[in-house]
């Protein structure tokens, strides 16, 4: 019998990729994260063995608006992979926000255990309140994820592999380009630990 997960969905509707991971730095109001995921042998390149689309609550939203977090759901499905230890596997997910503190230590737990498998996590934007999310990033990349912000080639990779586009090609936004670019020094600043 498939397993059944929560808040997960086939596929984004157009809308709802562009209003979510529209990568404007600060963008308080949204208000739910989506996280993308796919799951591949190391190796030459293989169709995914798994890839799915999970949403969660923001990580400044208090209360439960899905009950939760995209991150924890992500790491939920894991177990229904089940992977072969001798086999190494490259996990790459794609979420609109960075994770928050707790999620990225149970990120970095994981992949803390689970040697055979490297960790990409590709960001739209930074969540950030100046202290302990700023921390768990850290935390997750000192454990061997890598961590990135999307870049043109990463939304357009995303729009054509989870979203209902109907055949539209992926329309990249005014200051796509810009944004990615000062969310990276912002990432890379985060990571090195210069902005405190
Ligand atoms: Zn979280």
């Amino acid at each position: 019998m498939k397993p059944h997960f929560r808040n997960t969905v086939e596929r984004m509707y157009r809308d709802t990729f562009s209003y979510n991971f529209y990568n404007r730095p600060i963008l308080s109001r949204r208000n739910t994260v989506w996280l993308c995921y796919e799951v591949k042998t190391k190796g030459p390149s293989r169709p995914p063995l798994d890839a799915k689309i999970f949403r969660g609550q923001a990580p400044h939203k208090h209360g439960f608006l899905e009950g939760r977090h995209a991150e924890l759901c992500f790491l939920d499905v894991i177990p229904f992979w089940k992977l072969d230890l001798d086999q190494d596997y490259r996990v790459t997910c794609f979420t609109s926000w960075s994770p928050c503190f707790s999620c990225a230590q149970e990120m970095a737990k994981f992949i803390s255990k689970n040697k055979h498998v490297s960790l990409c996590i590709f960001t739209a934007r930074i969540y950030d309140d100046q202290g302990r999310c700023q921390e768990g990033l850290r935390t997750l990349a000192e454990a061997g994820a890598k961590i990135s912000i999307m870049t043109y080639s990463e939304f357009k990779h995303c729009w054509d592999t989870f979203v209902d586009h109907q055949g539209c090609p992926f329309q990249p936004w005014d200051g796509l380009d810009e944004h990615s670019q000062d969310l990276s020094g912002r990432l890379r600043a985060i990571l090195q630990n210069q902005e405190n």
